[in-house]
């Protein structure tokens, strides 16, 4: 790698030479009178300088702009790992700090978008009540004893949900989470079912810290209300929380409305 520069350029001429001085190596193009093209008058591709692996544009903006979602996808990459990818990827050696400046750029975003995101979840649950008339949307925050309020839980039904659930799918629903990965940790548990199409559809979720019997019946209960769950309804799961199967914790989290948990294996 070569860096260069551009000591002319004016709309009827440029003049880009090798930053390396006595280096030699030159490119001039410049206005042609007769075709009004622009005509490379003199060209010495030839460097006497030496290669090198910098690159002044390469600094701690461009990282964090180039490899931002990278980043964010991998919050526990190191800097050394990143300078790797930088040396792999585009055959550049970045310093250290320049690397550790461009991770911590892209940190600060992304945990400044969180703390701003948490800051609206009660508008979000307003707005989602507000122009879904029917939903459900609960948002739980505890009180850390110092004022500040600390996300805890958040259940969502959407009302079409419920009516495409009646509409258009047997009444069978499954229950299962997941983990959430990025920069907020914490579960996710659905209810899903299956449309006509036998493809997933989704009923509700709640966003929990944890997956313990205490959030799930706390999911339940909600739920239940919400899609009116009578007699005859069967909820599937292939869950294991803690030690205990779907089977012991049947009569925990299944109020008396419904009748039947169908316990899957995985
Ligand atoms: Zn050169």
């Amino acid at each position: 790698m070569v860096q260069i520069e551009k000591y002319i350029n004016e709309p009827h001429r440029v003049r880009v030479k090798c930053m390396v001085s006595k280096c030699g190596c030159l490119l001039e193009p410049s206005k042609d009178g007769r075709s009004n093209n622009f005509k490379v008058k003199k060209y010495n591709p030839v460097h006497k300088c030496y290669t090198t692996k910098k690159n002044k544009f390469c600094n701690s903006r461009y990282l964090a702009k180039i490899y931002k979602r990278r980043i964010t996808s991998q919050l526990g990459m190191k800097v050394w790992e990143l300078k790797k990818l930088i040396k792999q990827e585009l055959d550049l050696y970045v310093g250290r700090s320049t690397a550790h400046r461009a991770r911590a750029k892209i940190l600060k975003e992304i945990i400044g978008d969180m703390h701003r995101e948490f800051k609206i979840l009660y508008d979000y649950r307003d707005m989602i009540l507000q122009t879904n008339l029917g939903s459900t949307c609960v948002m739980k925050a505890e009180d850390q004893g110092d004022g500040k309020l600390v996300f805890s839980k958040l259940y969502v039904f959407l009302r079409a949900m419920k009516m495409g659930w009646l509409e258009g799918c047997r009444c069978i629903i499954s229950l299962d989470g997941c983990f959430l990965k990025g920069v907020c940790k914490g579960q996710l548990l659905v209810v899903v079912s299956k449309d006509e199409n036998n493809q997933i559809f989704s009923i509700a979720w709640t966003v929990v810290e944890v997956e313990n019997i205490f959030n799930w019946t706390w999911f339940l209960k909600y739920l239940t209300e919400d899609l009116g769950l009578e007699d005859g309804c069967v909820l599937g799961t292939s869950l294991q929380i803690g030690q205990k199967s779907g089977e012991d914790w049947r009569g925990e989290i299944v109020s008396g409305d419904v009748q039947e948990l169908l316990v899957l294996q995985n």
